[in-house]
């Protein structure tokens, strides 16, 4: 018998999403297909998000070379700025703008001999988040020594939000009016928000959004009334159960302990698949659509889920460890984690497109 794991792709649930963000934000869109976009496949998320974006982020060349050896045309943007002389080379000649967010990526650009070809740059500003970027203070003067080069065809000014996820937050609205006082007087467009700035900061859409995660459908804010669609459905089957008596421990560490008859489901899905072992007893799951729990400790291949409260699951009854009827946000909190890690890690099941 075959695996019966696997990540199910919504494709029409991605292009929904990136509709969704794009009216919200308006302008352009980036979308974030870096790490293979959050797990679900980079190249078939490109081809579908045709039409609904018009360009894709990643996070480094090697990521942007497999999107054009598949075909993939228009727009590309390096968001993580980690770029050598032969790499700005190939990606000048490639047409993939890249970010700049550093000195000595600045001299490198004054140095290198660069094919004669118009090439766009973002200019990457620290306005708080103090992971990288120029200074407020240093931005206009690296403007203009990108645009000195004679090289630069366009140059976006952006910034990346820190805390956009917390509404409110006055770290965000800080972030905002740096970021303000130091493009003022150059010119060309502006790039703002990620997927939380978008949702929750109508003040900083500018000419470009940058969504990733919500995309995916895992909207940033938690919230329950989203217009987000999840795109993942993670799942597997019942392949195995067994009666547990009470007294009785289950897994390793004996993690559960039953307190009365407990019908237990084996899943063949475990950490190594990208489902978190941090995950304990109570994590919610669906069985034939309803909401159950996991119990135990999450091995390395398989899982074990109550099948108690369901009388009528029981061997090739379908699980969901998230999708649409658990959403991952969820299953990331119980787990201590976000989402984000949580798709990103899916590997080893085959994605299968719907
Ligand atoms: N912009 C930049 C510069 C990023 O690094 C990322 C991802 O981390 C994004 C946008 C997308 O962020 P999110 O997935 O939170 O929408």
């Amino acid at each position: 018998m075959t695996r019966p794991s696997a990540a199910l792709i919504d494709l029409r649930a991605l292009r929904h999403n990136a509709r969704v963000m794009r009216s919200m934000h308006g302008g352009r869109q980036i979308a974030v297909l870096k790490s293979n976009a959050y797990g679900h496949g980079a190249v078939a998320c490109a081809r579908a998000l045709g039409g609904t974006s018009d360009g894709f982020g990643v996070a480094f060349l090697e990521e942007a070379r497999q999107l054009r050896a598949a075909g993939i045309e228009g727009p590309l943007l390096v968001l993580e700025g980690a770029f050598d002389a032969r790499e700005l080379v190939e990606a000048v000649a490639g047409g993939i703008a890249l970010v700049v967010h550093h000195e000595d990526q600045l001299r490198m650009i004054e140095r290198t001999p660069l094919p004669r070809v118009p090439a766009s740059f973002w200019l990457k500003i620290d306005s708080g988040m103090h992971r990288a970027g120029f200074a407020p203070d240093a931005a206009a003067a690296a403007y203009r020594r990108l645009q000195a080069t004679g090289q630069a065809h366009s140059i976006t000014l952006m910034t990346h939000f820190a805390r956009a996820d917390e509404p409110d937050c006055p770290a965000t609205r800080e972030q905002l009016a740096v970021f303000e006082a130091a493009t003022q007087g150059l010119t060309g467009p502006r790039s703002l928000c990620n997927s939380a700035g978008i949702l929750a900061w109508p003040a900083a859409r500018r000419d470009w959004g940058r969504p990733g995660i919500a995309l995916y459908g895992a909207d940033p804010l938690g919230s329950s009334a989203s217009p987000l669609a999840p795109v993942m459905t993670l799942r597997s089957h019942v392949f195995s159960q067994r009666l547990l008596q009470p007294g009785e421990a289950l897994g390793y560490g004996g993690a559960f302990r039953a307190t009365e008859p407990t019908r237990v489901g084996l899943v063949a899905l475990g950490y190594a698949d990208g489902y978190p072992r941090a995950a304990a007893t109570g994590t919610p799951v669906a069985v034939d659509g309803q909401r159950t729990r996991l119990i135990g400790r999450v091995s390395m291949d398989m899982l074990t889920v109550d099948l108690t409260p369901l009388p009528h699951a029981g061997i090739g009854s379908p699980v969901e460890l998230w999708g649409p009827t658990i959403p991952v946000n969820e299953v990331a909190s119980r787990a201590g984690t976000i989402a984000y890690e949580l798709l990103c890690n899916v590997k080893r099941v085959p994605l299968q497109y719907l």
